[in-house]
């Protein structure tokens, strides 16, 4: 008889769940559920699944910390699969003036701060309050106005969906404003150069950088961080906010009272309510200023 695909990962000792709510992993808490959730904790067995995708004709999705996804209620038909184990490793090589750090795409980029932070060395501090993955970083190059994660990026350890690794040094990549020459590829693990300086400097710098986040931002709600792109040099946040649109509801969901640029879920909110909030929002921000804003979160269906 022949194996099932269940049984395939099994046999490998690679962790599945069936049916899985990825609500669990999303940051908004949206999300219908996985055909299959997938955990691998080795390249081998990244590559082993890759392989049974491949086989079987089934369509993956790489999830990090599910911090700028909405994931439409409906079953997502494939493979979703995270990095974990050897993907959240990282190792910091010292030297006098300034440390080398590999980091697996599946680090969550606090960790990566704040051991930076102790070691005190700088680079990594516009991430503060970035709740994602190495790999979801890269990917859209997150950061903001104090800078953004490819400042620090020597090189990028990345696959194809065949399952074929190859190393691209940062002249080969092109990174923009929250977009990179990356999407399209699976990111496995990052070397960055960071600087000597000293722990306090580093954390006072950083400790701004997170007030002047918790004034501005519905800091501790289910949110996806900014719904849209700045478009050009204008604040989409401002946009929103001057069509009046803080505090709209539909459904579970609404634009937040504090920062227009944010959606909340209060815990009830569908995929449903969010496409729907945000095809208002697009629709009165054109009405208004004649501006087509672009999303930044990603939409998985
Ligand atoms: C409160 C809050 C504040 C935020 N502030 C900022 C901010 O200031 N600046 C900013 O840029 N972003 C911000 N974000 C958005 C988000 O945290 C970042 O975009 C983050 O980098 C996404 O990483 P992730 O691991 O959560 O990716 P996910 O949301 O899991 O995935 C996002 C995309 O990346 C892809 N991806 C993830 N991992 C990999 C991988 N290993 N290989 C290939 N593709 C991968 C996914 O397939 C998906 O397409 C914020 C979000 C929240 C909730």
């Amino acid at each position: 008889m022949k194996e099932t695909i269940g049984q395939k990962l099994q046999k490998l000792n690679i962790k599945a769940k069936f049916q899985e709510p990825l609500s669990k992993y999303t940051t908004l808490r949206i999300g219908g559920p996985a055909e299959y959730y997938i955990e691998v904790r080795t390249v081998d067995q990244f590559r082993e699944t890759m392989e049974i995708a491949k086989e079987n004709n089934v369509s993956v999705f790489i999830l990090g910390w599910g911090s700028n996804l909405l994931v439409a209620d409906e079953v997502f038909e494939g493979f979703v699969v995270r990095l974990k184990g050897d993907f959240e490793k990282m190792v910091f090589e010292d030297s006098v003036d300034e440390c080398i750090v590999t980091a697996g795409a599946g680090v969550r980029l606090p960790f990566l701060l704040n051991r930076s932070i102790n070691d005190g060395y700088s680079g990594f501090e516009p991430l503060a309050g970035i709740p994602g993955t190495v790999g979801g970083a890269l990917v859209i190059n997150a950061g903001g106005k104090w800078g953004t994660i490819s400042d620090c990026v020597i090189d990028v350890k990345v696959s194809d969906f065949s399952g074929d690794i190859k190393v691209l040094r940062k002249k080969d990549i092109t990174f923009g404003y929250r977009t990179s020459s990356l999407e399209g590829l699976i990111m496995l693990e990052a070397k960055f150069r960071i600087n000597k300086s000293s722990k306090d400097k580093v954390l006072k710098k950083v400790t701004g950088y997170l007030k002047k986040r918790a004034e501005t931002q519905p800091i501790g709600t289910y949110n996806a961080g900014s719904i849209f792109k700045n478009p050009g040099k204008k604040s989409a946040a401002k946009l929103i906010d001057e069509c009046g649109l803080k505090g709209l509801k539909i459904g579970g969901v609404q634009v937040s009272e504090k920062h227009a640029n944010f959606i909340v879920n209060n815990g009830k909110g569908t995929a449903d309510d969010v496409h729907k909030l945000i095809s208002e929002i697009k629709n009165k921000v054109k009405e208004k200023f004649g501006i087509s804003l672009e999303l930044e979160i990603k939409l998985i269906k």
